[in-house]
């Protein structure tokens, strides 16, 4: 077993460059390992690949990744290339020719890991491949595509769970997603076959993510301030409107911004380069509407700027949620007026999307499009935790403040609760455990209620001692208790309220206790809010010097420049400005192969920098 551990950490680090494992990884790989199936829902941006990439690296025989976009595949494949690892791709995007070359080459063993795009499972080719290959695993990405309850069903993944069932032995099978609703996750293990799936869900949370919210009177200087504090970085601006579309473009192009465009009314074939344009970082900047970015995984967009407020949180999430797919700091900015309001309320009233429904069913898809702008609108408008806005109507928990979010930023503040957790604990503990935190809240704040007189808990010495504090503070102050351990929730039939493994610590004295709590006052006036603190430090003209280093080299090779380094590994080289073979090999994503392949390069780059700013004649 500890070899086991040793062997994907390992290949973790050799192959990917990456010392650890992040949240969820390790669970789903150990499954994986053991021949058990395994199911991971993950944010965009947590890693999933790695999840197949380790085990199909240790495992004999050939893995199989299920994947529905060709881009993604391309991408993939031809990162694992450059990290040395032997994979290739069928799908639709090759001639005949080189399908079979591929296949041949399955045959001969050459690759550890096949792409293969749901339709082809079909072609006796590959199924004629499949009975004979020594299949490892079958890993299925984007796996809600099999449900109809999503928004991208696929049918040809209803295929997936024959082609597995088809096979002589039964490999271990892995799927991974960002969304899944209840309806999505059940479909997908029974509509895919899963058994019994090592499962894993990580929360919708992004915590790279840097959420604010702003209400300019001048959306277009307040854009080009936003682009000042972020020069050279790679992002999209949407707009609700392809007439949007155009003046923003017309504007940044006007003041030589490296910007292009994209939305509907464009020739295909200009929409086409443009993508390919902003993919390759010839363009940092993408204006479009929200028509691009389904299937776009390019990993360093640093920010995302809503022009214009989308219809509902679902549209934003997703939208916002393209940018920090690396991992790194990324900001997420809507630039809200009442006017955006006024135009999506047209668009419900008088929108061409739903004209096939019938009268009762267009009504009723009405009514919950205008429900859903008003949670979007609420959005604009909260004073709250953005992030924790966000993750409450995607129905999880979240705590109240999360301290990178253009409100936790301004409205925040950090109170001393040590005498109110003093009440509280007390409380709890005198009524001997026994209820829940309605009743614990309602007796706190004084509630004449016919329960707390029947149960005398107006008799207890806390009663009524903090009938100042609204219900909803007294509720957050509890939740944060229950966080810090201070209390917890019972395990039986009904969640009691009891003491937690650190109580006594509050009430022994000798001890604070801080939360950050809303400011009560009135919200203070707009002011220029900070973006997510940089993680590295390093100087950004070595950061430049090293990205156009990796352009020069990622177009020699025709590839996407994050193909042969993340932005997250070149700021790790300008925090550490390593100097030798060994000491490149200690930054974030270099690994063995790419050590070799591009080491030399870069380490020259970064020793003229050294010399330079050592006042050496470069
Ligand atoms: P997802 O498919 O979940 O959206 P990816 O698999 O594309 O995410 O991973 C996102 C980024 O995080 C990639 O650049 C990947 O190399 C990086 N990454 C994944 N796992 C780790 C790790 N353990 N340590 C550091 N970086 C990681
Ligand atoms: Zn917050």
């Amino acid at each position: 077993m500890a070899n086991a551990g040793d062997g994907k950490r390992q290949v973790l680090k050799q192959v990917f460059g990456y010392d650890c494992f992040r949240e969820g990884q390790e669970t789903l790989i150990d499954a994986i390992l053991d021949n058990r199936d395994a199911l991971g829902i993950m944010p965009t941006g947590a890693g999933k690949s790695i999840c197949y990439q380790v085990p199909a690296l240790m495992k004999d025989g050939i893995a199989l990744v299920i994947s529905p976009l060709i881009s993604l595949m391309k991408d993939q494949v031809g990162a694992l290339l450059q990290s040395g690892v032997r994979a290739a791709y069928l799908n639709s995007s090759l001639t005949p020719a080189q399908h079979h070359a591929a296949l041949r080459n399955a045959r001969a063993g050459i690759y550890r890991m096949i792409y293969v795009a749901p339709e082809r499972l079909e072609t006796p080719g590959f199924q004629a491949f499949a009975e004979s290959a020594p299949i490892s695993m079958v890993c299925i990405d984007e796996a809600h595509c099999v449900s109809q309850w999503g928004q991208d069903f696929r049918p040809s993944y209803l295929g997936i769970r024959p082609f597995i069932e088809s096979l002589p032995r039964r490999p271990a099978v892995c799927a991974f997603t960002a969304t899944a609703t209840p309806e999505v996750r059940a479909d997908i293990i029974d509509l895919l076959g899963l058994q019994n799936p090592e499962t894993v869900f990580t929360g919708f949370d992004r915590k790279n993510l840097y959420f604010e919210v702003r209400q300019p009177a001048d959306k277009l200087g307040t854009l080009f301030l936003l682009l000042r504090e972020m020069p050279d970085r790679s992002g999209i601006i949407y707009c609700s409107t392809r007439k949007n579309v155009d003046t923003v473009w017309e504007a940044l192009c006007g003041r030589g911004y490296p910007a292009a465009r994209y939305h509907a009314g464009m020739p295909d074939r200009e929409r086409q380069e443009n993508q390919e344009l902003f993919l390759r970082d010839e363009r940092s900047v993408m204006v479009a509407t929200n028509a691009f970015g389904m299937g776009i995984d390019k990993s360093n967009v640093s920010f995302v700027i809503h022009y214009n407020m989308p219809k509902n949180l679902e549209n934003y999430y997703q939208e916002a949620g393209r940018a920090g797919r690396d991992g790194q700091p990324a900001s997420c900015i809507l630039l809200y007026s009442g006017q955006d309001v006024i135009t999506n309320q047209f668009l419900i009233e008088h929108g061409a999307e739903n004209e096939e429904l019938d009268e009762e069913t267009r009504l009723l898809v009405q009514k919950r499009d205008r429900e859903k702008l008003k949670a979007m609108t609420f959005y604009c408008h909260t004073r709250e935790c953005l992030r924790g806005y966000i993750l409450r109507y995607f129905g999880e928990n979240p705590p109240p403040y999360c301290g990178n979010c253009g409100s936790c930023n301004q409205h925040y503040e950090e109170a001393d609760i040590t005498v109110d957790a003093q009440k509280i604990l007390s409380l709890v503990k005198r009524s001997g455990e026994r209820f829940g935190v309605k009743t614990v809240v309602d007796t706190l704040r004084g509630s004449k209620s016919e329960k707390i007189r029947r149960l005398h808990l107006d008799n207890q010495s806390t009663y009524g001692l903090m009938a100042d504090i609204s219900e909803t503070r007294l509720r957050e102050m509890i939740q944060f208790l229950i966080l810090e351990g201070f209390l917890k929730i019972s395990e039986g039939e009904y969640p009691l309220l009891q003491w937690g493994p650190h109580a006594s610590e509050l009430l022994s004295g000798g001890r604070t206790l801080a939360m950050k709590l809303l400011k009560q006052e009135a919200p203070c006036p707009v002011k220029a809010a900070r973006g997510p603190e940089e993680q590295a430090e390093g100087d950004p003209a070595l950061f430049a010097r090293l990205r156009a280093l990796r352009k020069r080299i990622a177009d020699s090779q025709a590839v996407p420049a994050y193909v042969v380094f993340t932005d997250a590994a070149l700021q790790d080289m300008c925090a550490r400005l390593p100097k030798t073979p060994a000491e490149l090999l200690q930054v974030s994503g270099v690994g063995r192969v790419k050590l070799e392949r591009y080491g030399q390069p870069f380490l020259e780059e970064i020793n003229r920098y050294i010399q330079q700013a050592a006042g050496y004649p470069g």
